[in-house]
């Protein structure tokens, strides 16, 4: 069956009486060279376990379980349960998980799923959550190698800006202290159905064998990064004495160390400078 083709599309989703849901970010792949590239790039192959987030009607989740050895798929519309019996029938291994990804114990269903495998994540992300989606398989160190996910173009280029930079955020923070992210390639508005009115991109982030920083100071590492941004058009300095009630004179000899200004902004320390402050701010 062709997932692909507008026609089948309409076929199957006509006679199972289904309308798209807006609000659950349903915007399904029509092109077919998108979900086989993402696959290739995504880890899916022999050894390789596969999580992925939406399933849709399919579409990817056929060319991730041609490819790996095992797919367990988290979608939340029920509506779609029917339809993916009828359009996975030809698969034994695929399990699919009627939930909410963000409410789903996802290390218990790696466990179950995926023992003696590497696991990879692929997934189209629903545009409402990619964010939480992506911080929340980040911050909950699932033994996960590598995240392959579809997101709006600007989503991406956030998530992919260098760290240091003033396209840089919070969250591009956030993702690269975990892994290292970067974008694979463009996909336009029409390769969806429906089409949004925004194009996307496929990004990847290779996660770290092991973490940067201990528990006490990625805590204290994230509190500053979180000042920072919120207050990004201040000094650091000001941020920080404001936010987290740390003395400007201790952060101005921070700085000074680490050979910038008393002025400086967050979003001018690279990765290893923030690193650095946060072990010279932190209380021993
Ligand atoms: N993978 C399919 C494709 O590429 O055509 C569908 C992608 S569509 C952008 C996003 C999918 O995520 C939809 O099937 C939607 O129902 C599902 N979804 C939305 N919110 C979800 C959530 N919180 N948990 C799990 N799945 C969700």
């Amino acid at each position: 069956m062709e997932l692909t083709n507008i026609g089948t599309v309409r076929d199957i989703l006509g006679r199972h009486g289904f309308s798209f849901s807006k609000g659950l970010g349903q915007n399904f792949i029509i092109d077919p060279t998108v979900c086989p590239r993402i696959a290739e790039n995504g880890n899916a192959g022999p050894g390789w376990g596969v999580l992925e987030i939406g399933t849709g009607i399919g579409v990817l989740t056929k060319e991730l379980a041609l490819r790996a050895d095992k797919v367990a798929a988290v979608e939340i519309d029920s509506r779609l349960l029917p339809i993916l019996e009828e359009t996975l029938a030809d698969f034994d291994n695929i399990r699919i998980y009627n939930e909410d990804v963000m409410k789903c114990d996802l290390r218990a269903l790696i466990e179950k799923e995926f023992g003696g495998l590497h696991v990879a994540v692929c997934a189209n992300l629903p545009y409402y959550i990619t964010s939480p989606v992506i911080m929340l398989l980040l911050e909950s160190r699932l033994p996960i190698q590598s995240i392959t996910v579809m997101v709006q173009k600007e989503a991406a280029q956030r998530l992919c800006a260098k760290v240091g930079t003033r396209e840089s955020g919070a969250i591009t923070v956030g993702v690269n202290y975990y892994g290292t992210p970067r974008k694979l390639f463009g996909v336009s508005r029409g390769s969806f159905m429906p089409s949004p009115n925004v194009d996307s991109a496929v990004i990847r982030i290779d996660l770290n064998k092991e973490p940067r920083l201990s528990q006490e100071e990625e805590t204290f590492f994230f509190q500053i990064v979180k000042s920072g941004f919120s207050q990004r058009r201040k000094t650091l300095s000001n941020a920080l004495s404001s936010m987290m009630g740390i003395e400007k004179q201790r952060v101005y000899s921070a700085l000074g160390s680490l050979g910038l200004s008393e002025s400086a902004r967050i979003e001018q320390l690279t990765m290893e400078q923030l690193t650095e402050l946060t072990l010279l701010l932190i209380d021993k």
